[in-house]
């Protein structure tokens, strides 16, 4: 990764870019919505198409010279269609927040009914928080997981459901480690006529692989990041049935944003590209393997998980029965400080402020595109859980510190 350029132009940026390449190849990514792309990837986003100008879609720009910016997002557009077989795909949205935006501006008017999950059970905020523009603009209820399982109460969901009668129903989350029965929220849509978006941001990745099942086909739209456990750079996708493309492209572009992120879009074709190879299912099932070893090995170590494990990438720790005095922003910072990077994160029940809240979040995609496998992983839980127990201990933040840079040495990140 050049950046002479930068140096010539800028030292201080490229001295923050080597500085956080620096970070990424000597620390632990543990944010489970945080991956590593390909160097391919890289290139691809860091191209001449950060110039092009491509308003429209390809075929029908509102602009000359678009033959690339063309080729490019059908590319895309074919993979993605290839990796998740829906009908229709649009790969203009910038982030997973407005792909969700984009949908809810395609099927919504103001003021129209959306039933979501609540943030602090593992919700996003764009799905209806009151900090978010759809917190304003809707009228937003909320279901819950179990507080005894951890699992979605989707008997819940389908009470709320007839009671509120909402517009749209949203499902996919963000801190949900357990797979999502897409089918049960359908018929609780279909109960009380309203739509279905699944927002697969998270699990793009293991949905596209088959290692967690599809709502392609059972939801109206299914929403996407394509920088999470797909390694294809930060964006979003949206994809729907023939019968609402022409209302989700309008409401993609012009609807809500303006010319496409073209070098991004080409990010994302590239790493569609890499994803269609063998390996990548491959890397999917590692993932989960890895998730599961974190979760055993952080049990037996007496932490308490929500859910009492995972199925998918990510493992959700709520702490208050194991350490009551320790905030999950405390342990956060604790590990951050010995180069284990993860969340502090709201649990079910949640009764800490979500600044410091109760649980730790910790997903496994990152690590495994290390090449991470479950004995590795198994060392890390062990590393985690030592610091968790002894925050205060600069001795141990040190020691597991050191054991993480020899990690990092070993699984290396970039050439
Ligand atoms: C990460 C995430 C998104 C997308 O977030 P952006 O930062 O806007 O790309 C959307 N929905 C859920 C459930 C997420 O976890």
């Amino acid at each position: 990764m050049d950046t002479a350029h930068v140096r010539d132009v800028d030292p201080a940026v490229a001295d923050a870019l080597a500085g956080e390449r620096d970070r990424q190849e000597q620390t632990l990514a543990m944010i489970a919505s945080e991956n590593h792309v390909s160097e391919a990837v890289l290139e691809a986003q860091g191209s001449v198409l950060t110039n092009k100008y491509a308003e429209g879609y390809p075929g029908s720009r509102y602009y000359a010279g678009c033959e690339y910016a063309d080729e490019v997002e059908e590319l895309a557009i074919e993979r993605a269609t290839e990796l998740w077989g829906a009908d229709h795909v649009n790969v203009q949205p910038h982030s997973g927040t407005q792909a969700n935006q984009a949908v809810y501006y395609a099927v919504l008017e103001p003021g129209d009914k959306i039933l979501s999950l609540d943030l602090t059970h593992g919700g996003h905020l764009s799905h209806g928080h009151p900090a978010n523009f759809t917190g304003q603009i809707y009228d937003v209820e909320q279901y819950e997981v179990d507080p005894d399982t951890g699992y979605i109460d989707y008997d819940g969901l389908r009470a709320a459901a007839e009671s509120f009668d909402p517009d749209i129903i949203v499902s996919g989350y963000s801190a949900y480690p357990r797979t999502v029965e897409w089918d049960r929220i359908q018929a609780a849509a279909d109960a009380v006529d309203a739509y279905h978006l699944a927002d697969i941001a998270h699990i793009t990745g293991l949905v596209a692989a088959g290692v967690h099942p599809s709502p392609v086909g059972i939801a109206d739209f299914v929403t996407g990041s394509t920088h999470k456990t797909i390694r294809a750079g930060r964006g979003g996708i949206v994809m729907c049935d023939e019968a609402f493309a022409d209302d989700i492209d309008k409401a993609v572009f012009p609807g809500g944003q303006g010319g496409p992120l073209m070098h991004n879009i080409a990010g994302k074709a590239v790493g569609f590209k890499e994803a269609l190879e063998p390996e990548f299912e491959a890397y999917t099932e590692q993932v989960v393997a890895n998730a599961n070893t974190l979760a055993e090995t952080l049990q037996d170590h007496g932490l308490s998980l929500v859910s009492g494990g995972t199925d998918n990438h990510l493992v959700l720790a709520d702490l208050r029965d194991s350490h009551p005095d320790l905030p999950g922003g405390d342990a956060e910072d604790a590990l951050a400080a010995a180069n284990i990077v993860l969340n502090g994160n709201t649990v079910p029940g949640e009764t800490r402020s979500p600044f410091n809240p109760s649980g730790i979040r910790a997903g496994t995609a990152g690590l495994t595109t290390r090449g991470f496998d479950e004995e590795a992983t198994a060392e890390v839980g062990d590393l985690i859980y030592r610091v968790v127990d002894n925050v205060e201990s600069d001795d141990v933040i040190y020691e597991v510190g050191e054991r993480v840079a020899e990690l990092c040495e070993e699984y290396p990140l970039y050439e």
